[in-house]
């Protein structure tokens, strides 16, 4: 037997766990990360040179410990495109929306706290929780992937969890959660926890430039539990920059400083993230492409026979796919005919990411032939 992990002194609830990770497979069509499939565009590529080569100048340095230029333009583009009104002191970035997920639970949550989201939904809110030390509730949701008012509310009440997770779209399912939902499970959060400080509500809206409804952040008006994560690796097309951010009330930004290492963001990172939104129209005009491919996707997906999830995302959860297995062997099918999605482990639905027109041509011509064998193989039966 080799040395391996479990010979290490590794903390007890590590023990036995896998790493988060979609495979990543050298297929031509790769539908599985939710990314987005434009490179950006050449101007864009040049200005961040240009950023980043003044940048390098002063990589001597530590960069701005505080992110100053870049919150204040991060708190620009939330003001312009999801109407609410919010400043330099209401923003905070990091390295990825995951980093920022990962200093709300250190500042919320950790040992001998618990947090919950409504299942499925991105799964690593319960990987960051474990690796914070925070103790993981999987609360329900319903049949048509909705978050359920009372069952959510119930499950708050019985558990009073320090932290919530809302993600509006959710992420597998495409699912948007309306304001009402939000509103309810945000009372229902700080009336579970009475007499003490409440919970903090954590709203990720990693999709929202995608959805057909407006963005939840004017909600933090008033309500300083209540905080909005965004990214700029979906709408903006930079998963590889890694910056996330989030808005809420000051004091909230105040406290992520507490966990926040000194000099987190790096100046070449802050620099290119201020390329980027330079370039921000440019970038929303190929997010109105992406969100016409979605509705082409649910509607061709659908004449083909195939259930749904309505999306408000970049991406699609279809099915159904009976017994057990069942999506995994289709999953297998479709990439064995050259095109990657993702089984996220939903019984029944995989998960398709709108990518150009010619790739989700390429999708579509693969299920369009899966569904025909089928039918072929009923027929002969
Ligand atoms: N939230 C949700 C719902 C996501 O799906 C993702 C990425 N898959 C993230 C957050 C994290 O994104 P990033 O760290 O790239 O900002």
């Amino acid at each position: 037997m080799t040395f391996g992990i479990d010979d290490l002194p590794i903390r007890d609830e590590l023990r036995g766990k896998s790493p988060y990770g979609a495979p990543q497979l050298d297929v031509p069509v790769r539908l599985n990360t939710n990314e987005n499939p434009y490179p950006l565009p050449e101007p864009l590529v040049e200005r961040i040179a240009e950023r980043v080569r003044e940048a390098a100048r002063e990589l001597n340095r530590y960069p701005d410990r505080d992110a100053v230029e870049l919150r204040t333009e991060l708190a620009r583009y939330l003001t312009r495109t999801a109407g609410y009104e919010v400043a330099l002191d209401n923003v905070w970035a990091a390295n990825g929306s995951n980093e920022v997920i990962q200093q709300l639970l250190q500042t919320f949550a950790g040992p001998g706290r618990t947090a919950i989201g409504f299942e499925p939904s991105y799964s690593m809110h319960g990987l960051i929780s474990r690796g914070t030390g925070t103790g993981w509730i999987s609360g329900p949701r319903g049949e048509d992937f909705t978050i359920d008012v009372a069952a959510a509310g119930a499950a708050i009440a019985e558990h009073r969890p320090d932290v919530v997770f809302v993600t509006s779209p959710n992420n597998p399912t495409g699912t948007a959660v309306e304001a009402d939902t939000v509103l309810a499970l945000y009372e229902a959060a700080q009336s579970a926890r009475a007499g003490t400080a409440g919970a903090i509500v954590v709203v990720d809206e990693a999709y929202v430039e995608f959805s057909h409804r407006p963005s939840l952040l004017p909600l933090i008006e008033g309500r300083p539990n209540l905080v909005v994560s965004r990214t700029m690796s979906k709408a903006f097309g930079a998963a590889g920059l890694r910056l996330g951010y989030l808005a809420a009330h000051p004091a909230v930004v105040d406290a992520v400083q507490l966990v926040r290492l000194p000099y987190h963001l790096s100046a070449v990172t802050q620099a290119t993230a201020l390329a980027a939104l330079e370039h921000t129209d440019t970038l929303l005009g190929y997010v109105e492409q992406l969100k016409t491919e979605r509705d082409r996707l649910v509607g061709e997906l659908r004449a083909i026979g195939y259930e749904v999830t309505e999306s408000d995302a970049n991406f699609v959860q279809f099915g159904r796919f009976d017994g057990e297995g069942a999506a995994h062997e289709v999953w297998q099918q479709i990439l064995d005919r050259g095109v990657l999605v993702r089984d996220n482990g939903v019984p029944g639905w995989l998960r398709v990411t709108a990518g150009t027109p010619a790739e989700n041509d390429a999708f579509l011509e693969a299920v369009r032939a899966l569904m025909k064998e089928r039918s072929e193989k009923e027929q002969s039966a």
